[in-house]
């Protein structure tokens, strides 16, 4: 199991306290927040990962500088970021983002899309399908197992053509200890490491 420190807000020098005790993985939302970050600290070790929204002029930068995608939930961005992923680099990571609770205000491809989706990504030999995220709803009674286990059981499907994906993103300060129960591989923690956030008034699903 890997956690993700989720660093947006954060400063660099709030990244480098973190990577000084043996942390590695870093979560960023906003782009061009997470470029600084990511030139700040080119001199360590770390891994990006892109977890926010994805506008298409951004790929190019997301292709660029991050080691993992967590939130693709259309066609079109994976062309883009695969089109884009620089030569020298090894394929960018990616996991599918579910809109497991089929709310209006998130993001994500519905469940029922997943397997069509996730069958195109051979098609794109720059990109490397690990899995897939998701964000419950923040209110369900059951702290979103239900949710969680969906996600899994979709991706214990998949498995079944495609062996190689091995990663559940899934779980938040609000509810990993509920995540972990259900199989995730990744936990995106920020408040419950970093303290409270200033709300952004620019994001409201965060
Ligand atoms: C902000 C964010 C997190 C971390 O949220 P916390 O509740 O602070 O742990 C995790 N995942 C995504 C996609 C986020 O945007």
């Amino acid at each position: 199991m890997t956690l993700l420190a989720v660093s947006k807000t954060r400063s660099a020098g709030d990244v480098a306290a973190l990577a000084d005790q043996g942390q590695y993985h870093f979560g960023e939302n906003y782009l061009q927040e997470a470029l600084d970050k990511i030139r700040e600290l080119a001199d360590r070790d770390l891994t990006w990962h892109f977890i926010g929204p994805i506008q298409s002029n951004k790929t190019r930068d997301i292709a660029a500088h991050f080691h993992w995608v967590h939130s693709v939930d259309r066609a079109r961005i994976a062309e883009r970021l695969n089109a884009q992923r620089p030569e020298g680099l090894a394929p960018l990571n990616v996991c599918i983002q579910v809109n497991v609770d089929a709310e209006d205000s998130k993001s994500g491809v519905a469940l029922a899309d997943v397997p069509a989706l996730a069958a195109r990504f051979q098609q794109w030999p720059r990109l490397r399908l690990r899995g897939l995220m998701a964000i419950p709803r923040a209110d369900a009674a059951d702290g979103g197992r239900d949710a969680f286990r969906r996600l899994a059981m979709t991706l214990s499907q998949l498995r079944n053509t495609m062996p190689a994906l091995d990663t559940l993103s899934m779980g938040m300060s609000a509810d990993y200890p509920v995540a972990i129960d259900e199989g995730a591989t990744i936990v995106r923690l920020g408040t419950a490491l970093f303290g409270p956030r200033p709300p952004k008034a620019s994001n409201p699903a965060v």
